[in-house]
């Protein structure tokens, strides 16, 4: 049986020139930059100065916020300045320059642990916080609050998401495929800080190589259990995952905790087993460098901090005729137009196109052909928010519930004509959630 919801795209996978290339680790380049944004919340002050020497895995940002995540340096080196320099979300954000000086020296810190079994919870839970994870499919948010659900929320099911759903994106791909082992070992880590006895891994049916690897590995595993999803747009969401799985749905507002599920990314796991196991904390993740206007298009293990520059360079550079870079995937990515912009925690690819993958959308009117509609899996109405959106009209937009839209990009994909209302909607959300924190403040 295959697992799936209602509705939904298939766009072209486009994942064909990378998903049997193994993951190949990249090396830090001179120069590293350390956004003191890499997660959904308040962002960290650094915690070193000019001038200071640093190693590997040791802390170089933190914050005191609840929903906040440290930042840690990938490199052995010295502090060269601390400034503002722009960040793949577009901003300028105050970053920690480090001098890589080559020599990989490892934080003391940094070692196995010697009596992982008898942690406790809480001890896991501050691991997990210490070691600055958050979810590596994008979203970015910082596990140990997703580990700490409230007390009246009873969490019966731990879900894995291993849809990688995203066109192009193979990265999730490839680590079930190579380290299976780690990712249930995270798992099972993951089930005793959330003490539930159950864990399902939904893998979209187009990866076979990795729904047989984790299938085998899973096995020694008690509780652990492989779903195989229908391929389809956007499977990997979490709402929609859950429905597939469980048939549980997550209401308007509310969260997974609400129906009793914890959701992480596949690579989260393998953090927390490093985490847990190690000390070791996130500086590290697997990128996917693809698309037409890459030349040999890779799976990198990339230092955070590395500049898209280098890592694009160690693809073989750009082709002839790029017209856009994404951080991400194409359905939900964010357009790049700085290279030299690091990566960051939230990175899963760095994806470039020629005029053969775009098509430029010159703002045409609106033809009322109804087609975002039928295709939204939220089932919202874009035509209207769209319209709204771009007349600045906010509370139409929330009358529409703008807030539900997952800015899945499938509205300005399928559009009949030439509207971009994902985008378009993205903003206003972004603006209602930037006046939701001032009036907070
Ligand atoms: S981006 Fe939002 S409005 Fe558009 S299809 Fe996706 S969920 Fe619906
Ligand atoms: S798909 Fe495009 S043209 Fe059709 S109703 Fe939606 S916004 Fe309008």
């Amino acid at each position: 049986m295959k697992y799936t919801f209602k509705g939904g795209i298939h766009p072209n996978d486009g994942k064909k020139s990378t998903e049997n290339k193994p993951i190949v680790q990249l090396n830090a380049p001179e120069e590293m930059v350390f956004p003191m944004v890499q997660h959904i919340g308040a962002p960290c002050t650094p915690c070193v100065a000019v001038g200071d020497d640093v190693a590997v895995g040791q802390k170089i940002g933190d914050s005191d916020a609840f929903v906040s995540a440290p930042v840690h340096s990938s490199v052995s080196g010295k502090v060269k300045a601390i400034e503002p320099r722009r960040h793949p979300n577009g901003n300028m954000v105050q970053c920690v320059i480090i001098e890589n000086d080559g020599l990989n020296t490892v934080h003391p810190d940094i070692h196995p642990y010697t009596d992982a079994d008898g942690l406790s919870v809480s001890d896991m839970i501050k691991l997990v916080r210490e070691a600055g994870i958050v979810g590596m499919g994008g979203a970015a948010f910082p596990t140990h609050i997703k580990l700490s659900p409230p007390e009246d929320k009873k969490i019966d099911l731990c879900i894995v998401n291993g849809a990688e759903c995203e066109p192009y994106l193979t990265s999730d791909h490839r680590v079930m495929i190579e380290t299976p082992e780690y990712v249930c070992k995270g798992i099972t880590l993951i089930m005793k800080i959330l003490g539930v006895n159950k864990a399902y891994i939904g893998i979209e049916e187009n990866k076979p190589e990795a729904i047989s690897a984790m299938k085998a590995c899973a096995k020694a595993y008690d509780g652990v259990e492989v779903k195989v999803l229908k391929t389809k747009y956007p499977q990997g969401s979490e709402k929609h995952l859950i429905k597939a799985l469980t048939g549980r749905e997550v209401p308007s507002g509310k969260l997974p905790a609400d129906v009793g599920v914890v959701v992480n990314n596949i690579d989260t796991c393998t953090a927390v087993y490093n985490a847990i196991a190690f000390r070791r904390p996130l500086i590290s993740r697997i990128v996917t460098v693809s698309g037409s206007g890459i030349k040999e298009p890779t799976n990198f293990r990339v230092p955070v901090g590395t500049p898209f520059q280098y890592v694009i360079d160690s693809a073989g550079g750009f082709n002839d005729g790029v017209e856009k870079v994404i951080m991400g995937g194409p359905m939900m990515g964010v357009a790049q137009f700085d290279m030299s912009v690091p990566v960051v925690k939230g990175t899963s690819g760095i994806l470039a196109f020629t005029s053969k993958e775009i098509t430029p959308k010159k703002n045409a009117p609106c033809i009322s052909c109804g087609k975002c509609v039928s295709n939204c899996p939220m089932n919202l109405m874009p035509l209207y928010i769209n319209a709204y959106a771009q007349m600045g009209d906010v509370d139409k937009c929330l009358e529409y519930n703008i807030m539900d839209c997952i800015s899945c990009g499938i509205c300005t994909y399928t559009c009949q004509s030439e509207q971009l209302p994902s985008q378009n909607i993205k903003r206003i959300k972004d603006e209602i959630v930037k006046r939701s924190r001032k009036q907070v403040k």
